[in-house]
């Protein structure tokens, strides 16, 4: 048994039975370089329906620096995000992907950062190995992020980031559900830098994201960390007003002046079904902030933890108790423990 670990890699896992193997033989390799700060790998299966709460069950079992964290069921990768990070113990802790799309090896060039005194350092996409198409759309909504939100996010910034202490306690004592880490990261503040990396497709298998939940997350993004919208809504509301005061002194001035009589049915009703369509896409906007304050006042757990199984390499006593889990030494029979918030 060794004391505490220098440094904790997070990552959630969801349905990754293809690229598992490879990602747990590059961290080994990297892990078991001599110069390499000892280290945990806390991986929280995401309610995995294939292969892969065995497989990480086995890997457990055979390597005693690893953690997994099974939730009760599929949370999302945000959600997943956050068990990881509250499974962590060391002081210093990496986010990243199952799916090999961020490199181990980038994680030395984070450590370098680190050590140079930075409380975050986060990979900057520098390429990315998608369609033009999903490119562009990627690059476009950081840009109107940035606009919308009072929080300047760094552009083209992911997940994939070194956090130090300070940051990760923040980061624990935030329990919003609509969670956007990077950006919740980057609010927390602190000396943060970002490492310009490229970004690698996947190394098997297929995204968990559809074009449904990217653009959910795109929302998450936008709504949670501005007000804009609303805003948005007042101003128009506030132009509307105005052009129909215009136009009702325009129609006035000329029937009183020229004696013309008010005419156009069709420009009564484009005006008619065009602002009863503002009204509702309006509402709807109102409708999403009053449903995110609903999700937060029901004050549910963002995941729950159904069993936590660990290896022994780590002593109980150097761990400090931040969620409910068990420890299980020699990665074998796991333990059921309680719910996490
Ligand atoms: N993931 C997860 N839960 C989910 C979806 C994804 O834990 O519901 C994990 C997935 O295993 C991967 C990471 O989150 O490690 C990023 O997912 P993915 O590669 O599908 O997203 P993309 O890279 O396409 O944005
Ligand atoms: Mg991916």
């Amino acid at each position: 048994m060794t004391s505490r670990p220098l440094l904790s890699l997070a990552i959630p896992v969801y349905n990754e039975e293809e690229v598992l193997p490879l990602l747990l033989a590059q961290l080994r390799e990297l892990l078991d370089r001599p110069s390499f700060p000892s280290t945990e790998i806390v991986l929280v299966n995401d309610g995995s329906r294939d292969a892969t709460p065995r497989l990480l069950d086995e890997a457990a079992a055979r390597d005693p620096r690893l953690t997994v964290v099974h939730l009760s069921r599929n949370f999302g990768h945000q959600a997943a995000l956050t068990a990881a990070l509250d499974h962590v113990h060391a002081d210093v802790a990496v986010v990243m992907d199952a799916d090999l799309q961020d490199s181990p090896s980038i994680i030395p060039r984070f450590l370098e950062k680190h050590a140079e005194g930075y409380d975050v350092v986060y990979a900057i996409r520098a390429s990315r190995q998608e369609g033009p198409l999903l490119r562009f759309c990627y690059r476009a909504y950081y840009r109107l992020l940035n606009m919308v939100s009072e929080s300047r996010a760094p552009l083209d910034a992911g997940d994939f980031a070194l956090l130090s202490r300070p940051v990760l306690d923040q980061l624990r004592g935030m329990r919003e559900h609509n969670r956007y880490l990077r950006g919740l990261r980057h609010w927390a503040g602190f000396r943060q830098i970002g490492i310009e990396v490229d970004r690698d497709a996947r190394a098997g298998g297929r995204s968990n994201y559809s074009a449904l939940r990217l653009f959910k997350l795109a929302i998450d993004g936008i709504f949670s960390f501005s007000v804009v919208p609303l805003r948005a809504m007042a101003a128009f509301g506030a132009a509307t007003v105005s052009a129909a005061v215009a136009y009702a002194g325009y129609t006035i001035y000329s029937k009183l002046v020229w004696g013309d009589p008010p005419q156009g049915f069709a420009a009564l009703i484009s005006a008619i079904v065009f602002l009863a369509g503002v009204q509702m896409l309006f509402l709807g906007v109102i409708g999403e902030y009053v449903g995110r304050i609903y999700e937060e006042v029901k004050g549910r757990p963002i995941y729950i933890a159904d069993r936590v199984v660990r290896g022994d390499r780590w002593t109980e006593s150097t761990f400090r108790s931040t969620a409910s889990y068990t420890t299980v030494t020699g990665g074998g029979e796991p333990v059921r423990s309680g719910s996490s918030t």
